[in-house]
């Protein structure tokens, strides 16, 4: 039986009339540079994500430096961010010459520690990042209060969770990415909303900040060849918005059949004492970008090599932190200096997760990974 981490061709046989007709209008016009659609797909977005404005962007990395770009951080000022999340949430940081300041997570959500952000605030915090990693909201409520008492901004990165909702205390349910000032997000093909390419985009409210991104975005200009401010190219190609405003209607349907994947997933694998299901963290839902178990007392190395012989491929996101990163390290950290983001590297394993899986699959999956246990004397 053939298993793969993300069955991008199934999903893409499933929408094909409606995605070849939207790719077939593009070629027709060819308006391959800011088409109709790049536009249409901004607005449609923001509708779906109940925010003011949508700026498109070459990838979810550029997304990420616009924001801070926008928000005008300088060099030397810190930004908060997990230690446990993908390299480009921290690059941008490095990049602009702001300072990362790595903070650890959560043992069980994977979520950036609230007390490990309140720890590292100092007079030069102008940023925290939080990931919304894996398919969850972090902990939006307890962020946004701490970002507001000391005057500082917010940038969600939500690569791995667009679609996932967060419900306040006081019943208000957001859509992630909407909650601090800039969210963030990647159209990578694999990403829960993926095109054919790169492709990425930033979730704002404020008119003005959106004007400033979309400025930003564009070589620093809102009149054509009169230059502003400093600016990039970072655009999203109409053939990918086209791609991208067939999938979208199906977004949420994307997500109940990835929470059916992870059911079947906790249904058999709860009853395992050597792993750990992933925990859902409160007031957030979830949209299973991965599913992430932890390996208890043994080597996942074992385990993934098993399953791999039998044809499953798994995957280690991540198997290094970032403040251990050689590209990371001169900011001041060693090995120890975040315990659970270093331990979550040895231990998590992400299983096959996607819109197509059907049960004979999560059967097959599962059975080996029992199989493994069992032989192991571990279940
Ligand atoms: C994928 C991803 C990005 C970067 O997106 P690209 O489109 O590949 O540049 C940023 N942050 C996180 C958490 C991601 O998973």
């Amino acid at each position: 039986m053939k298993t793969q981490m993300v069955d991008l061709r199934r999903q893409y046989n499933r929408l094909k009339e409606d995605i070849d007709q939207a790719i077939a209008e593009v070629l027709d016009t060819t308006a391959f540079i800011n088409g109709p659609a790049v536009t249409l797909l901004a607005n449609e977005l923001a509708a779906y994500n109940n925010v003011n404005h949508v700026v498109t962007c070459a990838n979810g990395t550029d997304a990420l430096q616009l924001a801070m770009m926008a928000l005008e951080l300088e060099p030397g000022d810190e930004v908060i961010v997990p230690a446990f999340t993908y390299v480009a949430t921290a690059e941008v940081i490095a990049l602009l010459g702001l300072v990362p300041v790595f903070v650890d997570v959560h043992p069980d959500t994977f979520m950036i520690s609230v007390e490990a952000i309140h720890h590292a605030i100092t007079s030069k915090t102008k940023a925290i990042v939080p990931v919304h990693l894996f398919g969850q909201c972090a902990d939006m409520e307890a962020i946004m209060s701490i970002a507001e008492r000391h005057n500082i901004f917010v940038i969600e990165d939500t690569a791995q969770a667009i679609g996932a909702t967060y419900t306040f205390p006081d019943g208000t349910v957001k859509k992630a990415g909407t909650m601090g000032q800039i969210g963030t997000t990647s159209f990578f093909p694999s990403k829960n909303l993926g095109c054919f390419g790169d492709g990425g985009a930033m979730f704002v409210n404020d008119d003005n900040l959106a004007k400033k991104l979309k400025m930003i975005a564009n070589h620093g200009q809102s009149v054509k060849y009169y230059h502003d401010i400093v600016g990039v190219n970072s655009r999203l190609d109409t053939l990918q918005a086209a791609v991208l405003r067939a999938k979208l209607p199906h977004l949420d349907d994307f997500s109940i059949r990835r929470n059916k994947s992870a059911a079947y997933y906790d249904s058999v694998l709860g009853k395992l004492s050597s792993l750990s299901i992933p925990k859902r963290a409160e007031q957030s839902n979830h949209v299973f970008h991965q599913y992430t178990i932890k390996c208890l007392g043994f080597r996942r190395e074992e385990l993934q090599a098993h399953l791999q012989e039998k044809g499953i491929p798994t995957m280690v996101y991540y198997p290094v932190p970032l403040h251990l990163q050689k590209a990371y390290i001169h900011y001041g950290y060693r090995e120890g200096s975040l315990p659970v983001s270093e331990k979550l590297s040895s231990q998590v394993l992400s299983l096959p997760i996607h819109t197509e899986q059907d049960e004979e699959q999560l059967f097959f999956i599962t059975s080996n990974i029992k199989e493994f246990l069992e032989l192991k004397g571990l279940a």
